[in-house]
């Protein structure tokens, strides 16, 4: 597929929009709080952002539940004029994609030709792929014994909390608005606290697209305070919420302990990418460091196991560690980086404290291994070698750019391996022996197996996790499923019918 040519990035965009987004109009937190936004680049603040909190969240549900009302506006409209909107929408980011890319930029670290390029690819395919649905989502007339007629109606579940992460912020409320409003749900997001600002000006986008009041609304604020009260919100039906395990836990928990909402998770992981001895070592070389270095390391189905065959190990690693010497780091809106910092001084704390624990447990550190340059949170492209799963880099979700390299011999040992964690998001084979890809996709424990490729992921398709990385599927007819409540309809007839 060829690519536009990449427009000049707006450097330290404007900032526009910075409060909560309630019934379509911007509102001050209650609480008067606010939070500052930082620039990982360099370590400095944007801004600050109206800090969202219980009170928030109340109003904000409360503006949900009446959009959702029967006989309101949303609920009356047409499917297919909820498709209409939803198009609306992805063209207004569309007309604005430099400065939304630019903005995720300022705020994430990312490169903003990935920004340009992928996430604001991702968020319109999102959004248009389930515009798509949203007139054909229908149930079915069912023969049930006896005199009666049945159907069923898959009615939207309601007023659903969609909490996200910063790593891709902006694709993130496209993948979680889009099948909740083709479905007509309301919904009310929370964006990460690390990175608000393109959820923020999307909003200003779903009131000039015309979406009634209160059918999205967007409280930026902390996880245990706005997060936390969203999913032990009671007027809450369903909450989405992608992140890390241990807070997919908390949020199923609060779900049990009030009203016992929907829940779907998609959570970490910590994936393997297995390199069989007849693969293409150039692709495969070259995939497994994409696979782990897209976004600094920070994607929760970076490839952190690489498991090479002990015949090609060797060159596997030599390959591996030039690769990685190369990339280019630096300023995320120069076009000809790779790669920038880490979103913020926590994550990079985290990552750094990781490395350190690798070369103590006694991996052998191959290249990086510590921060690059002076400001901001860059960390350079780090590979280790001799690394078991008793290590923890060897079985922690490092969520950074810490690449382990792994030794195998058969099949049976590398997928009882790969096998063994917690964890089942994704994985990953390079072979070209058709039967090996056909065993290894069906033996692994993971939602997605890519065979000669990594994060072939599409709107179209689903996503989601095995064991403790996730419950249900995003993505697809798939992630339609947890949108609507099937209601069964009997109506007793004279005669059969
Ligand atoms: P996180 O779980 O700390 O935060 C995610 C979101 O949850 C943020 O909006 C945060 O404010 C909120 N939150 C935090 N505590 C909360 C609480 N007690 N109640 C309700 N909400 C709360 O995760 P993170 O560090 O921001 O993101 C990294 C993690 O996300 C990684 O583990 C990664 O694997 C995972 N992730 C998974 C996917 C996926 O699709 N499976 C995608 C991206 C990221």
């Amino acid at each position: 597929m060829s690519l536009p040519p990449l427009p000049s990035a707006i450097k330290y965009p404007e900032i526009k929009y910075t409060q909560i987004f309630i019934n379509n109009e911007w509102v001050n937190s209650e609480s008067g709080k606010t939070f500052p936004t930082i620039n990982p680049t360099n370590g400095k603040k944007i801004c600050d952002v109206q800090e969202g909190d219980k009170a928030d969240v109340d109003k904000a549900v409360a503006a949900a539940k009446k959009a959702f009302e029967f006989g309101s506006e949303w609920r009356s409209m047409d499917a297919s004029q909820r498709a209409v909107l939803l198009n609306k929408l992805a063209d207004l980011i569309e007309r604005d994609r430099i400065y939304l890319a630019s903005l995720e930029t300022l705020d994430n670290g990312k490169p903003y030709k990935d920004a340009f390029y992928l996430d604001m690819c991702a968020t319109l395919s999102y959004l248009r792929y389930y515009a798509g649905w949203a007139d054909k989502i229908q149930g079915k007339t069912i023969p049930v014994d006896g005199t009666s007629f049945c159907y069923t109606i898959h009615e939207p579940v309601g007023v659903c909390a969609q909490i996200i992460p910063w790593n891709f912020p902006c694709s993130l409320v496209a993948l979680k608005i889009g099948p909740a409003l083709a479905c007509g749900n309301t919904v009310i997001i929370k964006p990460a606290e690390q990175t608000p600002l393109t959820a923020l000006y999307i909003a200003s986008l779903v009131k000039e697209a015309g979406i009634p009041p209160g059918v999205v609304n967007i409280v930026p604020g902390y996880g245990p305070t706005a997060g936390a009260a969203l999913s032990a919100h009671p007027d809450v039906n369903k909450v989405a919420f992608t992140g890390s395990t241990d807070v997919g836990r908390l949020i199923m928990e609060a779900a049990a302990k009030s009203n016992l909402k929907r829940v779907t998770l998609e959570l970490g992981g910590k994936s393997p990418f297995v390199v069989f001895k007849d693969a293409n070592l150039d692709e495969a070389v070259e995939s497994a460091h994409q696979a782990l270095f897209f976004n600094m390391g920070q994607v929760c189905v970076a490839a952190s196991r690489t498991y090479v065959h002990e015949d090609i190990y060797d060159e596997f690693v030599k390959r591996s560690v030039e690769r990685a010497k190369s990339k280019l780091i630096g300023d995320p809106y120069d076009p000809k980086n790779e790669y920038g910092p880490q979103v913020s001084k926590e994550q990079f704390d985290k990552v750094l404290e990781l490395i350190e624990s690798g070369k103590n447990e006694g991996a052998t550190l191959e290249c990086g291994g510590n921060r690059h340059g002076t400001e901001g949170y860059f960390i350079q492209p780090t590979v280790f070698t001799n690394v078991t799963e008793n290590m923890r880099i060897g079985k922690e979700e490092i969520f950074g750019p810490v690449q382990q390299l792994i030794k195998f011999k058969t099949m049976d040992e590398v997928v009882e391996r790969a096998n063994n964690t917690s964890y089942g998001l994704a994985s990953a084979c390079f072979t070209k022996d058709i039967d090996t890809a056909l065993e290894f996709s069906s033996r692994i424990q993971a939602g997605s197996v890519w065979v000669n490729g990594y994060n072939l992921s599409s709107c179209q398709a689903p996503f989601g996790g095995f064991k403790m990385s996730g419950i249900g599927r995003e993505g697809g007819e798939y992630g339609l499923q947890h949108y609507t409540e099937v209601k069964t309809v009997v109506i007793k007839t004279p005669q059969k019918l």
